[in-house]
């Protein structure tokens, strides 16, 4: 495959992004509140094992490229980050690991899934937005002892370079999505259908 390795990897996730339907046009309502005429469901992608897998063996190239240097463990807040933290692992020659909501708030390991201090664990999350979930796993890693290394993610829509601070954040592709407060939406001026929930977070009532 010549013609694929000349191809950038963000270039080549946003083609993989489009051509598996993951980057949805419509008139979205973000859990923020906030209204958009995009939205990016990394499921749809994620669904195809080896696209999945060849996502992720990018992704990991950064990480190299970076010089992060190993890493043990990949753990991602589920459910969003399941199956990209198991493929990040594979990659990345990791175990993958996943943590769980707590209905009294945070994440926390279940399963019998375990880090060990001074293990090198990474976060990873499939788009950071606002890094809220991505967050509380850092905060969960540094009460057990084991601080992450960096987070990484396919998409960045957190709109600049540092959304996790000082921490060094991996991502394939920098995304522009445009939103906009209800009164100010250009879709709802235009007269288009109210708009949709697509994420699996509740919108705010
Ligand atoms: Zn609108």
């Amino acid at each position: 495959m010549e013609a694929a390795a000349a191809v950038e990897p963000g270039r080549r996730l946003e083609e993989a992004l489009r051509a598996t339907g993951a980057l949805l046009e419509g008139h979205f309502l973000l859990s923020s509140g906030r209204h958009a005429g995009r939205y990016v469901q990394c499921a749809r992608l994620l669904q195809h094992p080896e696209r999945a897998e060849a996502a992720c063996r990018d992704l990991a190239g950064i990480l190299e490229e970076a010089g992060a240097g190993p890493v043990d463990a990949v753990v991602g807040p589920a459910m969003g980050a399941v199956v990209l933290a198991h493929e990040l692992a594979r990659a990345l020659g990791a175990r993958g690991l996943f943590a769980e909501r707590l209905a009294e708030g945070g994440f926390a390991l279940r399963r019998g899934f375990e880090v060990k201090p001074g293990e090198r664990v990474l976060v990873c999350e499939d788009v950071v937005t606002t890094g809220r979930s991505a967050r509380e796993v850092l905060e969960m890693l540094d009460e057990i002892g084991a601080p992450a290394l960096g987070v990484a993610s396919l998409v960045n829509r957190s709109g600049g370079p540092r959304p996790f601070g000082e921490l060094p954040y991996f991502r394939l592709l920098d995304l522009e999505v445009p939103s906009w407060e209800p009164q100010n939406c250009p879709l709802c001026a235009a007269g288009a259908e109210p708009p949709v929930k697509p994420g699996s977070r509740p919108a705010p009532s």
